[in-house]
């Protein structure tokens, strides 16, 4: 995947230019990652990968309130 492209491409939820990494590109912004498949960028919400985002994704069974505060 060349830089022009990737220079074009941005979040499709807050138009941020995203990033590119070695499993997809990121948005710096809301930290979705989109995939990369075939080498085509693919930029569609449906297919982000987003941290903690609410989607309509039930593949994860049982999923917890919120307990997620862990001091390292
Ligand atoms: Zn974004």
């Amino acid at each position: 995947m060349d830089d022009e492209l990737l220079a074009i491409l941005a979040c499709p939820a807050c138009h941020t230019s995203v990033e590119r990494q070695d499993d997809g590109l990121l948005c710096p912004t809301c930290g979705r990652l989109f995939p990369i498949r075939n080498g085509i960028p693919v930029m569609l919400l449906s297919e982000a990968e987003g941290p903690g985002d609410a989607g309509d994704s039930a593949d994860h069974g049982g999923e917890k309130p919120s307990a997620h505060q862990e001091n390292s």
